[in-house]
């Protein structure tokens, strides 16, 4: 039986499929008894799916300024209304 901080400590290498089969039973194991463990391996698993699924990507810094100056010289060489 794996110990809570053996556990806790291969948690994010669990999560990325990185341990070996006899590991991961030994954690699956371990966190279906231990309700400490458990909560801390949903919680983070949890957070990783946000993280990798639908966190947005930031736009690069500039970017944005970036595009509203291309937006202001295009209004500008075509003003809309005038065709
Ligand atoms: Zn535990």
């Amino acid at each position: 039986m794996l110990t809570c901080s053996e556990v806790l400590a291969e948690l994010s290498n669990y999560l990325d499929n990185e341990v070996s089969a006899e590991l991961r039973q030994g954690l699956e194991e371990h966190l279906k008894d231990c309700p400490n463990c458990w909560v801390l391996f949903d919680t983070t698993r949890k957070t990783i799916q946000i993280f990798r699924g639908t966190e947005p990507y930031p736009l690069p810094e500039g970017l944005h300024d970036k595009l509203q100056e291309a937006l202001r010289k295009r209004m500008e060489q075509d003003p809309p209304g005038q065709n």
